[in-house]
């Protein structure tokens, strides 16, 4: 159980980002302290050689003007040494006669140190180590005379000052980097709490199947913030389109079952019947009531493919203005039956980019609905014109309007109004209308109340092929 828990931790994004952190964090300290150390050193040893070349520039300046005597006075004098000695002075002759020296007590405990000294090349720097902690370094030179002067003193091996300024840099380290850590781990835990909100979130979706549940949204503007306001809207919307889907789906259950019920009284009369001319009546019924149960399911069919973009369409380039007249006239005896004028006005030839079957099943539910709610001695008026880039077609009647509340809800399927119960009709028109228009581009809008009638208005774009080819 506990491998597990530490599994857990070790899997963790804040882990992981927590521990980044304080590596990041720990490299950049060493980086630096590398840096820190070479730079101190190098400066150290610098300043040792500085004060190394100016005290043999003038020694060799007292030896080429005063000689080898002033300069033995010069090095035996106690301010010599003060504030920055004890320094080591030699002047050698051309037969490695020692001509002066001066060296330091602990130099001369040495026993090779004068020895080695006298391998310094001429103008080079010679060092010597003492011992763990400190070397010898000697700077020589040629005096005018072929003698060779050399001036030295013993100064801190560089790796000695590392010990202090580790532990001094340590000291300011660990609690520093400890503070860092715990920093880092509230930081770490705290941004990553959207995260964790999103996973309860859908787990809980998906043990509980409640779709209802919502990540706590807060107002920071940060990415994870925003991620935490886009899986909610991302929840949203699929709530709203499954319970779209399960209303649409009672619909149809609810919707076939009175053509079934039927379908079955009608076979069921037909199996009893002992009359031939009853029982061909009872298989026609049967037939009608399949072929509702057909058309209601092709359409839903229909409805699905184009709304999803699945929907084959065979564009052409064909006259609205045309169309719209055919069907027109398909429904003229309908609407004399009823003594309803229709009315056109169709401005030009309209040409769009459109499946001509599809489209004009469109238009004639627009139509079709027309006539149908309008009642006798009515008017439709039916037009059609081009306004820049767009067909506009509309459908208007007298009719019996729909009122403000229905008018968002005649685009679902199977939906009905309440004043259109008695008419013919499965509640599939407008949801046809709507999924085919959309999938040719365009658009279809309604307006209308209870008193004036109703307007629909198709708007097309014109197509791509048909713009190409007026510009040409
Ligand atoms: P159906 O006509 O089969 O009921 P539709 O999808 O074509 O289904 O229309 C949905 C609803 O919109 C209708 O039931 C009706 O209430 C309303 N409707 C559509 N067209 C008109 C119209 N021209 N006048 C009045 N109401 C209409």
């Amino acid at each position: 159980m506990w491998s597990s828990q530490l599994k857990g931790i070790w899997q963790s994004f804040a882990f992981r980002l927590c521990l980044w952190f304080a590596g990041t964090f720990t490299a950049s300290a060493v980086i630096l302290f590398a840096l820190l150390y070479i730079l101190l050193t190098s400066f150290f040893e610098q300043s040792e050689r500085e004060i190394i070349r100016a005290r043999l520039k003038e020694c060799a300046a007292v030896y080429e003007s005063r000689g080898l005597l002033a300069l033995d006075g010069l090095v035996h004098r106690s301010e010599f040494d003060q504030n920055e000695g004890p320094f080591f002075v030699r002047v050698t002759g051309p037969q490695r006669s020692v001509l002066l020296l001066l060296a330091p007590r602990d130099w001369l405990a040495e026993p090779d140190i004068t020895a080695e000294a006298n391998e310094a090349g001429q103008n080079a720097w010679l060092r010597i180590p003492k011992d763990d902690r400190s070397e010898f370094i000697i700077a020589s030179t040629q005096l005018g005379d072929g003698s060779i002067l050399q001036v030295g003193r013993s100064m801190n091996r560089s790796q000695t000052l590392l010990g202090p300024f580790l532990s001094s840099f340590l000291f300011v380290m660990a609690p520093t980097l400890l503070l860092g850590l715990a920093g880092g781990a509230i930081f770490a835990h705290r941004a990553t709490s959207p995260v964790r909100e999103i996973m309860r979130t859908a787990r809980t979706i998906i043990n509980t199947g409640n779709l209802a549940e919502r990540v706590p949204e807060s107002q920071a503007q940060s990415e994870l913030a925003e991620l935490a306001r886009q899986f909610n809207r991302v929840l949203e919307k699929n709530q709203a389109l499954i319970r779209a889907m399960r209303e649409s789906l009672d619909n149809v259950a609810h919707d076939l079952r009175t053509p079934l019920t039927r379908l079955r009284g009608s076979a069921e009369l037909a199996l009893q019947s002992d009359s031939d001319a009853q029982t061909r009546e009872a298989l026609a019924d049967c037939v009608e009531e399949s072929d509702r149960v057909l058309t209601m399911l092709n359409t839903l069919m229909d409805i699905t493919e184009a709304e999803h973009g699945m929907m084959r369409l065979h564009r052409d380039r064909i006259s609205v203005s045309e169309l719209m007249e055919n069907v027109v006239e398909l429904y003229r005896l309908l609407a004399e039956e009823k003594n309803i004028e229709i009315e056109t006005a169709f401005s030009g030839s309209c040409y769009s980019d459109i499946d001509p079957n599809r489209m004009q099943q469109a238009l004639a539910n627009l139509i079709d609905n027309a006539v149908k709610y309008t009642p006798e001695g009515g008017h439709i008026f039916v037009a059609c014109a081009q306004a820049d880039n767009t067909i506009e077609a509309r459908v208007r009647d007298n009719g019996i309007g729909i009122p403000p509340e229905e008018q968002p809800r005649i685009w679902d399927r199977l939906y009905r109004g309440d004043k259109s119960r008695g008419q013919r009709g499965l509640g599939l028109g407008l949801s046809l209308v709507k999924a085919v228009v959309e999938a040719h581009g365009g658009q279809v809008k309604v307006q209308s109340g209870p008193g004036p009638g109703s307007e629909f208005t198709v708007r097309l774009p014109i197509g791509a092929r048909i713009e190409a080819a007026i510009h040409s």
